[in-house]
């Protein structure tokens, strides 16, 4: 039988805020996410809340992951989520790690390994960012990111000090 989940590919988005009610602006994201055409909602991870990397004299980030099913290309779903950082005000002011209403990064798109101007895929910082793999891990703990290894074994790496990084409850 074919379901609406069974269609298209299986997609990861990192989610992440430090402004102008942080905690509002990840969970309208979400919400937008969710009621987006082509693309059904599968999972979210809690809410996690990290201090800032870099430019340090900025607010906390709050910052989740969401797995979707998704018939979208992965240029196509790109520009989707750009658009939702757009509506919620995102200002691209070319300040790499500065302040930002919204942040949203396509993770991984199925299989797909793109290096183009303007997607990378599977998205760069993963395998980096404790805020991407703890709640990646929550959802997905199994998915293997291409060209990496498993999200658990990539998160059990990376531990919650840099940046100090924790759950908040629900
Ligand atoms: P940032 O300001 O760090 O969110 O970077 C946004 C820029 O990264 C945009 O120009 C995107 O086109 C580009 N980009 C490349 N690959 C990705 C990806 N997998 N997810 C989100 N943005 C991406």
């Amino acid at each position: 039988m074919t379901t609406q989940q069974s269609h298209g590919w299986a997609a990861y988005v990192g989610v992440g805020s430090n402004l102008e009610s942080p905690r509002e602006q990840v969970e309208q994201a979400i919400s937008a996410i969710a009621q987006m055409e082509g693309c059904f909602l599968v999972a979210k991870s809690s809410l996690y809340r990290s201090e800032p990397m870099g430019q340090v004299d900025q607010a906390d980030f709050i910052n989740a992951v969401v797995a979707v099913q998704t018939v979208l290309d992965p240029r196509t779903l790109l520009a989707k989520l750009q658009g939702i950082e757009q509506d919620q005000g995102r200002v691209r002011d070319g300040e790499h790690w500065g302040p930002r209403t919204l942040d949203l990064d396509l993770l991984m798109h199925g299989s797909s390994v793109i290096d183009e101007p303007g997607l990378t895929l599977p998205h760069p910082g993963i395998a980096l960012r404790n805020f991407v793999l703890l709640p990646f891990a929550e959802i997905a703990s199994d998915v293997v990111i291409p060209e990496l290894t498993d999200v658990a074994t990539l998160a059990r790496k990376i531990g919650t000090s840099n940046p100090a990084i924790e759950k908040l409850a629900q």
